[in-house]
């Protein structure tokens, strides 16, 4: 008989990978991240971060950092609700919550387990949860925790949410109307005013995830629901401070009074470590750097910008992105697995999203474009999707 521990089921789904030419190792990455870097020994241009600002290496941040561990320590040394709450954590939530312009903001080890805490928090079993289904994995996790019922509408289809509204909402008590702010995969924007009228029409709560949002839309990257006028009719706002912000950590900004519950029911904040004092020092810094200058966020722009127009005039597919994120679709897994790797040979590393990230027969590279890159890497970049998409036919 076959030995259990050998774990032979696990290999044959491993195979299967290996046979669908999707099996990967990771990347490594030799320093900082940075537009150019040293990826698994090779030079290239960093196409792949979520480091809108360039903050992941930013001087200021990391002596913020620094200090942090001089005054703090390594390590918190408890959850929050015991002794791991420390000034540093207060002052951040501080900050948030006036950044944001909500009353109030509790922060998170990571935007997925701010996801995996407060979705499950604030609904209960007679709710109804209302997802969209192009949301991301964390909200997918955060909604299976909950003890509500749910249904999910058509991506972005207002007159699909507005069905689902009309047959479900009476049965429930509560219900919770969740998108992301910006969708990570395609770029696109979740139609907030409208998701926010029938939110109010149907008498439902509003949830949006603004992970892609924080730091790159609104006012010095204030976000989604400042991009759209929206203060006081989203009732939660959840932000990413691994993103953007360039460090870790997640955060939900909304009313005190969600902010009184959390602290009893939020498990993460319950059952988890606090944030290490120099994240939450470089995530202070971050936020003074962010609220001092829109050059950060206006430099975003302009590259994603630019990026975009150079590729789109080479011929290629690259969807209906409204942010920096610019997906080049290939469609088919094993090719678009292919033409990442060429790319990485090309000089220009473009990770590969294939299922079941997304979709069956939509794979795409994912290009990202940071304020730190210059003209002279997204030129490199260009030239190297051009000789590489005509030598493997997709242009
Ligand atoms: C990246 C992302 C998260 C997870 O954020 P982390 O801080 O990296 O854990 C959550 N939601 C969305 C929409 C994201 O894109």
């Amino acid at each position: 008989m076959e030995n259990v521990h050998e774990l032979g089921f696990l290999k044959a789904q491993v195979d299967a990978l290996k046979t669908q030419g999707v099996f990967r190792t990771l990347p490594v990455l030799e320093g900082a991240n940075e537009p150019e870097v040293t990826l698994s020994g090779k030079k290239v241009i960093n196409l792949s971060s979520n480091n809108y600002l360039g903050f992941a290496n930013h001087p200021k941040l990391k002596q913020a950092a620094i200090d942090a561990v001089n005054a703090y320590g390594v390590g918190s040394g408890a959850v929050r609700t015991i002794i791991g709450n420390m000034t540093l954590h207060e002052q951040l939530e501080e900050k948030l919550a006036v950044f944001k312009r909500e009353e109030a903001v509790v922060v998170f080890q990571s935007g997925f387990n701010c996801n995996a805490g407060v979705i499950q928090a604030i609904t209960g079993e007679e709710d109804l949860i209302v997802s969209d289904s192009l949301n991301h994995a964390s909200i997918i996790d955060g909604v299976k925790l909950s003890k509500a019922s749910k249904a999910v509408f058509q991506h972005s289809d207002m007159a699909d949410l507005e069905s689902v509204l009309k047959a479900k909402r009476h049965l429930h008590k509560q219900c919770l109307i969740i998108t992301d702010g910006v969708f990570s995969m395609d770029g696109d924007l979740a139609k907030l005013p409208e998701i926010v009228a029938l939110a109010e029409r149907y008498n439902c709560m509003t949830y949006v995830d603004d992970a892609h949002g924080s730091g790159v839309l609104g006012e010095n990257g204030r976000g989604t629901v400042d991009h759209f006028k929206l203060h006081g009719r989203v009732d939660f706002s959840i932000g990413t401070l691994s993103k953007a912000i360039g460090v870790v950590g997640g955060y939900v900004a909304g009313r005190q009074v969600m902010k009184d519950w959390l602290l009893h029911r939020g498990r993460p904040i319950l059952f988890s470590t606090s944030l290490p004092p120099a994240a939450v020092g470089a995530i202070i810094a971050a936020i003074d750097e962010l609220t001092s200058t829109t050059a950060y966020t206006e430099k975003l722009w302009e590259n994603g910008n630019y990026f975009k127009a150079g590729l789109k005039a080479l011929g290629y597919d690259i969807g209906h992105s409204e942010t920096p994120i610019t997906p080049v679709i290939i469609g088919d897994e094993a090719k678009t697995v292919a033409f990442s790797k060429a790319l990485y040979d090309a000089g220009v590393f473009v990770s590969p999203i294939v299922f079941p990230t997304v979709p069956k027969g939509t794979g795409r590279v994912r290009c990202m474009v940071t304020a730190a890159h210059d003209k002279r890497h997204l030129d490199k970049a260009i030239a190297a999707f051009e000789r590489v998409g005509r030598s493997m036919e997709i242009i």
